[in-house]
């Protein structure tokens, strides 16, 4: 069991043990990671019934098409640095019954990927509730990790945020408070550091194509949004990743980009079963979204692939 939590785990002490991190302060290059959402185990079933609440009691479909995504991932050359989950890693709510299974097996399909390609997971609001506890975070992070963590990779600094604290803290506001004053400091750090991009993860998105557009279940309730707006704007985060949406979307704040990503699992729009390959360079961050079809055939197209192949 020991190895299987070392996979999992990765994030702790609110930073991530798979990188050095002082060997990462500094750009070496471009390099790319994977993005994906929403593998939510449970959802297709529970959605094709129409009860999202209790319909989640079989999830074949979603287990091979993670198994899918994890395969497309292993045979790409060159090894991204890392794959991101952005969360709603199963379906099932915390206190109902499917939820174990649910997460074993996700477990088990996560397990294959290959060894030189950290798992780093986001927080999403099946995995600790729509109203957080402290409990539903504990049982979270002792699964997958720290729920709010920062590090580097290459000169570039990444936050992984907990959003739920931002959609519903009533039951934990000290927890909320505290994931503030923690945003604020590590702001603080990247720009004393020097980095060369901020690039935030969290699963629900401050908003889907306008920074103004109205409050729905799918984005962060106006004021709130504003604030982390403002926050990361003034810090000069370049990009912020979620997912939630089951659709493909996002837009921008002055030069902040907020990119939406639909889910590997149950899709609620017309995208397909999908991962985001993310492209850092010196100057920008270049990002598509890949059908698990494509990806798995074709691999990383040409003009990403260039990219990556310049020099520092
Ligand atoms: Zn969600």
């Amino acid at each position: 069991m020991a190895a299987e939590r070392d996979v999992f785990v990765r994030a702790r002490s609110r930073t991530l043990t798979a990188f050095r991190q002082d060997d990462e302060y500094q750009w070496k290059g471009p390099f790319y990671f994977i993005q994906g959402a929403d593998p939510q185990f449970g959802l297709m079933k529970a959605w094709a019934v129409g009860d999202t609440n209790n319909g989640d009691d079989e999830w074949g479909e979603e287990i091979k098409l993670a198994e899918q995504a994890v395969q497309a991932i292993n045979k790409l050359n060159p090894k991204p640095k890392f794959f991101v989950l952005c969360g709603d890693l199963i379906h099932g709510m915390p206190g109902t019954q499917w939820r174990k299974d649910q997460e074993q097996d996700l477990k088990n399909v996560l397990k294959d990927t290959h060894q030189d390609i950290p798992l780093l997971f986001v927080s999403g609001n099946h995995d600790i509730g729509n109203t957080p506890t402290r409990e539903t975070i504990e049982h979270y992070c002792s699964n997958w990790g720290d729920d709010y963590f920062s590090f580097w990779v290459g000169g570039v600094f990444f936050l992984v945020l907990n959003s739920q604290l931002y959609f519903d803290s009533s039951k934990c506001p000290e927890l909320k408070q505290a994931q503030d004053v923690w945003l604020n400091e590590q702001l603080a750090i990247a720009e004393q550091q020097k980095c060369k991009h901020i690039i935030v993860f969290q699963h629900i998105p401050l908003f889907l194509r306008k920074p103004e557009e109205d409050h729905d279940y799918f984005n962060l309730e106006k004021s709130v949004r504003q604030e982390l707006m403002e926050k990361f704007h003034k810090a000069g985060v370049k990009a912020v990743f979620s997912g939630h949406y089951h659709r493909n979307a996002g837009g921008s704040y002055g030069g902040l980009e907020m990119v939406v990503s639909s889910a590997i699992g149950c899709q609620l729009g017309e995208d397909t079963h999908g991962l985001r390959v993310v492209v850092v360079t010196d100057e920008k961050i270049a990002h598509r979204y890949y059908s698990l079809d494509e990806l798995s055939s074709q691999g990383i197209e040409q003009e990403l692939l260039a990219m990556l192949a310049e020099h520092p």
